[in-house]
């Protein structure tokens, strides 16, 4: 070990002795990267990350839509991210012309592949899909958020359901899809089920995001909800489902989001 970073202290004081041609410098502020004679094992040797990092293949221009403003389909929204402004409303809304349980509105490009992937539901694996919730106004959510405080607390609240101003479902892009026949509607026990189990595997062909995995809460900020689908398009689907990448924040390199500032 000694033979190996010797090569470095002879340039360390190589180095120091140029320097010693002017004034002495300040010693400059400890980091945990800072070298000294007191400290020379600091000579890296580079650890491999302990869990690979997926990233997008160089093709991937991850700049052609922006993450920020509310009208692409690409922006990011979660509990570190509101939406700008925060009462946005989608210009394009449309009604979704499949079964559901609540007039769904999305927009246009959203509401499209949504038709299409219940139709390939239905023709591929005989499934039958119902929309249970799609776009929601600022002012519709902050009834959904209260309701959920004054039913069962802050805390809960805060875990399952976005404050008004974070929540996908203002963007007109997210949807919360379940079994026509209502089994497990809004409930983990969707996961289990065939239409769940589709969804899962097939989204993605369709331009949707499973947007809150089970192993990601600390990413996402949210409880595990095999029922909510974001629409992103089918080229950053497909990069996302070659990559395995599996969160916009993890995809984009963006802080996570377990909590609001
Ligand atoms: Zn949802």
């Amino acid at each position: 070990m000694i033979r190996r970073i010797a090569p470095f202290l002879a340039l360390a004081m190589a180095l120091g002795a140029l320097a010693g041609c002017s004034a002495p410098p300040a010693a400059p502020p400890p980091t945990a990267d800072s070298a000294s004679a007191a400290n020379p094992v600091v000579v890296p040797a580079p650890a491999p990350p302990l869990v690979p990092t997926p990233s997008p293949t160089p093709a991937f221009d991850m700049g052609a839509r922006s993450i920020d403003d509310p009208d692409s389909i690409w922006v990011v929204v979660d509990k570190q991210r509101p939406l700008d402004p925060q009462d946005y409303s989608p210009a394009d809304l449309v009604d979704v012309p499949v079964a559901h349980t609540w007039d769904p509105l999305l927009r246009r490009e959203a509401a499209d592949a949504v038709v299409r992937m219940f139709d390939a539901a239905r023709e591929e694996a005989g499934l039958e899909l119902a929309s249970n919730s799609a776009y929601r106004s600022y002012d519709t959510q902050v009834g959904v958020y209260n309701g959920d405080v004054s039913d069962f607390g802050q805390e809960h609240a805060d875990a399952n359901t976005a404050r008004p101003g974070n929540s996908e479902h203002q963007t007109g892009l997210a949807v919360d899809i379940g079994a026509a026949s209502g089994d497990c509607s809004l409930d983990v026990c969707f996961a289990a089920t065939d239409e769940g189990q589709w969804l899962a595997e097939n989204a993605w062909r369709f331009g949707f995001l499973l947007r809150y995995p089970a192993d990601k809460v600390a990413v996402t900020g949210f409880a595990f909800e095999p029922w909510h689908y974001r629409y992103v398009g089918e080229d950053l689907t497909a990069e996302l489902h070659a990559t395995g990448v599996t969160t916009l924040e993890e995809f984009f390199g963006l802080a996570h989001a377990p909590d609001y500032p």
